[in-house]
């Protein structure tokens, strides 16, 4: 038996169990950052009946946070737009990604996202599924899109290269576990079948 960190663990659990671990995470890391009122100071204590801290002062209910992350996959004629962030391994591409700002819908953070980082405007936006994301503590809402105008711009600081790939000829991409490989794969699949 030895300790390893969750991220590590990310390509070697199964799906059920690197749930489970990162629900576990997440609530500790939740129950640590809790200790005190974020309103008044008050040390809080464990809720009964229901998973929340309660200060005992101005009663205050602090309940696990979660942040809600948008992820992209804009699509054109046979290509889609996959980007590089600086901390990316070398030569591994995938989806835009972004968090979700207060007042935004999901819609709305995605087009914002897409054009700040990459400078194209989409349309036809599309649920694809989501994935709970523990570092620390994010859900990851991913869509896909079309393009309708512009040329890659890549956000400077934040996208270090990006570019319209061919589905037959992509390249390194996310773990077979992410939702950004998952995302990449069906939509690359679906467009094979149709050339
Ligand atoms: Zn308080």
């Amino acid at each position: 038996m030895a300790w390893e960190g969750l991220r590590a663990l990310f390509t070697v659990l199964d799906d059920a169990h690197f749930a489970l671990a990162g629900r576990a995470i997440q609530l500790l890391d939740w129950d640590r950052s809790h200790r005190y009122c974020g309103r008044c100071g008050t040390p809080t204590e464990t809720k009964s009946g229901e998973r929340a801290r309660l200060c005992p002062a101005c009663k205050l209910s602090a309940y696990p946070r979660i942040a809600p992350a948008v992820m992209a996959l804009v699509c054109r004629e046979g290509e889609i737009l996959l980007a590089r962030s600086p901390h990316f391994p070398p030569g591994m591409y995938s989806a835009l990604a972004g968090f979700v700002e207060a007042g935004e819908t999901l819609e709305q953070c995605l087009e914002r996202e897409v054009e700040e980082e990459v400078g194209v405007r989409v349309s036809r936006i599309r649920y694809f599924r989501s994935q709970p994301w523990p570092f620390p503590n994010s859900l990851m809402i991913a869509f896909v899109c079309d393009w309708t105008s512009g040329e890659i711009r890549p956000q400077a600081g934040e996208i270090e290269a990006a570019n319209w790939f061919k589905v037959l000829h992509l390249p390194k991409l996310p773990s077979k576990i992410s939702i950004a490989r998952r995302l990449i794969d069906a939509v690359a699949n679906e467009m094979r079948a149709g050339q």
